[in-house]
């Protein structure tokens, strides 16, 4: 009998991510065998993201590298570009299956029972379970997903209408992922969704997880993916002072830093409020990591508001940021704001925020210079083993002893712009 084989390519975030890896098993369970990435299988199946344009077009350019390197190989594009495009996707060359996030984990079974379809109805409020785990072969961390859909409407997103309104995984269902996950030698979860903060099931609360996730014996590291700020507990942050598992690291988008953009975009609290929090959390939180979002070149965002968003980063407790260049998106209500900015001055902003973000990376580094901190090792690049702090830090340092996926205390030595270099 000859076996099928499958590759798979993911765009945009975590949550997809830790849903491709899932969607392995369920292909391995049909009796598919996954392919690496460089090769294209009987079947191609594409997690697509829709945030900006640049998802589409990666998307028709990851269509068309898969038909190069197999003209017979039939495309899936599943996900959240495959929601909100629908049908006109199967004009596309190759693409058979258009699944949107309600159904897109039945792709196999999908597969075999239909030649092409179009599968995109809307999603439920119910809170759901997920088969299988997301074991992730290519990763010393696994994200464990908690949460999805949105309830927010900021006015630049597409994700309420791409993933549908907010919910919450059965409690039980994540504690059982997770006891697999860290039998299968995972010692780092990170918790995913896409409005984790929001988490709420049978009574449990987004920290309830965490705090059960801390029972579990060989689960060493807890990490917490982006989380909206209006949706942090203060006791969340004084338990990550003290817990011995959770990484001391938040990641919390700010989007921009001025009141009038914030309003423009529908963001549910003031810079007042989000300065407060995260001054709050850095000074709750010894070595506290903290990164943000941020959008530029939103409608509305003059020469002014963007200096004052620049200012505001430089001077702020934030060690380095996400820039995103703003994007119209057809569902986003932002598309009917006036104050375009011109793309010229979207790609000067943006470069300006990099550097910057670049520049308080290396100061938060060096104020790590001298310190010993554990690092779990994930890989050996270039004649160095690399791995993360718990905050954030990617670390170098050399050894001949095999040391992937362990946890080894390191000293840090150096932090230049490329590296920071340790020693054991
Ligand atoms: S909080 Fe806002 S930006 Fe984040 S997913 Fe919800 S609507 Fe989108």
């Amino acid at each position: 009998m000859t076996v099928k084989t499958v590759s798979f390519y993911t765009q945009g975030c975590r949550l997809n991510q830790s849903e491709t890896a899932l969607l392995e098993q369920q292909f391995e369970h049909h009796g598919y065998s996954i392919l690496s990435s460089s090769e294209v299988g009987d079947v191609t199946v594409i997690n697509t993201c829709t945030v900006t344009e640049n998802g589409d077009t990666d998307a028709k350019k990851l269509v068309r590298k898969a038909l190069d390197l197999n003209p017979s190989t039939s495309v899936a594009l599943i996900g959240c570009m495959a929601q909100i495009q629908k049908d006109t996707l199967l004009e596309w060359p190759g693409v058979k299956w258009v699944i949107g996030n309600a159904h897109k984990m039945e792709l196999p079974s999908i597969i075999d029972s239909h030649d092409s379809l179009v599968l995109t109805p809307k999603m439920t409020k119910e809170s759901f379970t997920l088969p299988g785990n997301s074991i992730d072969r290519h990763h010393t961390r696994a994200n464990l997903k908690v949460q999805d859909g949105c309830d927010f409407y900021c006015s630049f997103c597409v994700i309420p209408f791409a993933r549908g309104p907010a919910r919450s995984r059965e409690f039980d269902d994540i504690l059982k992922e997770a006891r697999v996950l860290v039998l299968a030698g995972h010692r780092e979860l990170v918790l995913t969704g896409v409005n984790i903060g929001t988490y709420q099931n049978n009574g449990y609360l987004f920290l309830d997880i965490i705090k059960a996730l801390e029972e579990i014996e060989g689960l060493d590291r807890i990490r917490i993916s982006s989380i909206e700020p209006t949706t942090i507990p203060d006791e969340l942050i004084h338990h990550m002072a003290t817990s011995e598992k959770l990484c001391r690291h938040l990641h919390i988008p700010l989007q921009s830093g001025t009141d009038t953009v914030l309003g423009l975009m529908s963001r549910k609290y003031t810079m007042q409020e989000f300065d407060h929090f995260i001054q709050f959390a850095h000074d709750t939180v010894p070595g506290l990591c903290i990164g943000t979002d941020v959008i530029v070149g939103f409608p509305g965002e003059t020469d002014e508001l963007f200096e004052e968003t620049e200012a505001y980063l430089r001077e702020s407790c934030i060690d380095y940021f996400h820039v995103f260049s703003y994007s119209e998106r057809a569902f986003a209500r932002s598309k009917k704001l006036e104050g375009q900015v011109e793309s010229y001055k979207i790609s000067a902003r943006s470069k300006i925020l990099r550097d910057l973000s670049q520049r308080k990376r290396l100061v938060f580094h060096q104020e790590h210079v001298g310190d010993n901190l554990p690092v779990l090792v994930e890989s050996f690049k270039r004649d160095k083993w690399t791995g993360l702090t718990d905050n954030y830090i990617r670390v170098n340092f050399e050894s001949d002893a095999d040391l992937k996926n362990q946890i080894v205390v390191t000293s840090i030595l150096e932090s230049n712009p490329q590296d920071v270099l340790a020693t054991l």
